[in-house]
């Protein structure tokens, strides 16, 4: 300010000197007027420039320019350059939290106070169906075309989520989305989507089990209850008691078989995978169950069959003994209960080429109709009901092999013909055998060559 003030006045008085040394007095009050004209239209020029840069952009180097407009443009510059700075900042902060949002596995869309689609992430336009491009700031509910959608999108009422299929849900694969409408700003929505097939399969699968048990424990439930009112309002006598008491056993027996298969199958989903501590001999396996089954085939009056368990290998197994004998005795089981008497039961190891190792049982049964085959390990699946009833079958057996099976690194192979039989074979991975040492030489000890047979 200072020096534009002297600036002024030396201007001025040099003028009105250079006047008065010229011309005298007169042309010394000329010169002063002149002098004050020549430096407004030098300091309006250099005002101009500086208008000019700032209407450029102000991009070039600093104006050369000294006192007020020189400060003044320098201040703009560095002003400028300030604002330039937090832009970008601004504009990184918003691509991360732009991308950020672009992976997050829920779908995220932004719409405006009409509603229309203002941005969307991949997921969100992958779960619709829509081109986040294309359909830019098209009406949500015009693509979103689900009526419940649609009706909760113009119900105002935004305190819970929905659940809609999703548009490329089919018959043969449902998919279901969980959407949430968030308003924010002026009018403003933020649309989240989440896809809970996965969630909505389990909830429809615990109501099926739920209500599948309610009815195997009703059942038998019944029964008692009505023989025990028979027992109690009429006069029986010894003969009809004993008869009455020994199927009011059965039906007991059965609710303890489904009560003892529902807690084995809750046990394999709570409990941690048998790891490589324990370890199991097949012939140990193969003993134990030959004694289940021949017990069992005496029970069910089918002393007849053949039941012959082939040469027990020396082999080892790593995994839980309890669940791998569950595992074998369920599909003897299954093998004693549906061989018609003198049929034929045959359980046997086999060393694989691939280095896994096999244990089947194979039957020479009613056989399983091809339809079937793909759903015999889902709980309560039953081919026919009667006879798995009648044979006392909870519907858990194949469910608990399966378990078992998958918690060993093992795949279960069915392979059955109607009219001629089935086999069903467990492969356990060659990461979980060994052969089994003899103590007494250090050596893996010879198979046992000799068969068990009922
Ligand atoms: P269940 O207790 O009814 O036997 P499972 O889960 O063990 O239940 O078996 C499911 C169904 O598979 C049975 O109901 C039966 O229809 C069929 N099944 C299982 N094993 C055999 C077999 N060896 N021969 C014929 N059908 C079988």
């Amino acid at each position: 300010m200072t020096w534009r003030f002297v600036s002024f006045l030396v201007g001025q008085l040099g003028a009105g000197l250079l006047g008065w040394w010229l011309a005298g007095d007169r042309a010394a009050a000329l010169g002063l007027v002149v002098g004050g004209v020549l430096w407004l239209a030098l300091d309006s020029w250099r005002g101009a420039q500086m208008l000019r840069w700032l209407r450029q952009g102000a991009d070039f180097a600093v104006l050369p320019a000294r006192g007020l407009w020189g400060e003044a443009s320098s201040r703009a510059q560095r002003a400028l350059r300030l604002r330039e700075l937090e832009t970008a900042d601004a504009r990184r902060r918003l691509e991360e939290f732009l991308s950020a949002i672009r992976t997050s596995p829920n779908g995220v869309v932004l719409l405006d106070a009409q509603g229309r689609i203002e941005w969307c992430n991949q997921t969100a336009a992958d779960q619709f169906g829509i081109d986040p491009q294309r359909d830019l700031m098209q009406q949500v509910t015009n693509l979103l075309r689900d009526p419940a959608f649609a009706a909760y999108f113009y119900s105002g009422n935004f305190g819970r989520d929905i659940v809609i299929p999703g548009p490329r849900s089919l018959a043969s694969r449902p998919v279901k989305l969980a959407v949430h409408l968030h308003p924010y700003g002026e009018g403003r929505k933020l649309l989240l989507s989440r896809d809970v097939t996965v969630l909505e399969q389990a909830e429809a699968m615990r109501r099926d089990f739920v209500a599948n048990v309610s009815h195997e424990i009703r059942t038998p439930l019944t029964v008692l209850t009505g023989f025990v009112e028979t027992l109690q309002t009429l006069p029986l006598d010894e003969e009809e008691r004993r008869r009455y008491l020994v199927l009011m056993a059965q039906q007991a027996h059965r609710m303890q078989t489904l009560v003892g298969d529902l807690l084995t199958l809750s046990r394999l989903e709570g409990s941690p995978l048998p790891g490589a501590v324990e370890w199991t001999t097949v012939a140990e396996l193969m003993t134990q169950c030959a004694q289940e089954g021949q017990a069992l085939a005496k029970a069910v009056d089918k002393s007849s069959q053949q039941l012959r368990f082939g040469a027990a290998p020396a082999v080892e197994i790593a995994g839980s003994s309890r669940e791998l004998l569950s595992a074998l005795s369920n599909l003897v089981s299954n093998a004693v209960r549906y061989t018609p008497a003198h049929g034929t039961i045959e359980v046997q190891w086999r060393a694989l080429a691939d280095g896994r190792g096999e244990l089947s049982v194979r039957d020479s049964g009613p056989g399983i109709a091809p339809e079937h085959l793909s759903r015999l390990t889902e709980r309560f699946y039953r081919v026919d009901r009667s006879r798995s009833r009648e044979t006392g079958g909870t519907g858990l057996g194949l469910a608990i092999v399966k378990h078992v099976v998958q918690r060993h690194g093992a795949e279960l192979a069915i392979d059955s013909t109607p009219g001629l039989g089935s086999t069903f074979a467990i492969r356990f991975p060659a990461s979980r055998l060994r052969a089994v040492v003899s103590p007494a030489t250090g050596m893996p000890a010879p198979p046992a060559t000799e068969s068990l047979e009922g």
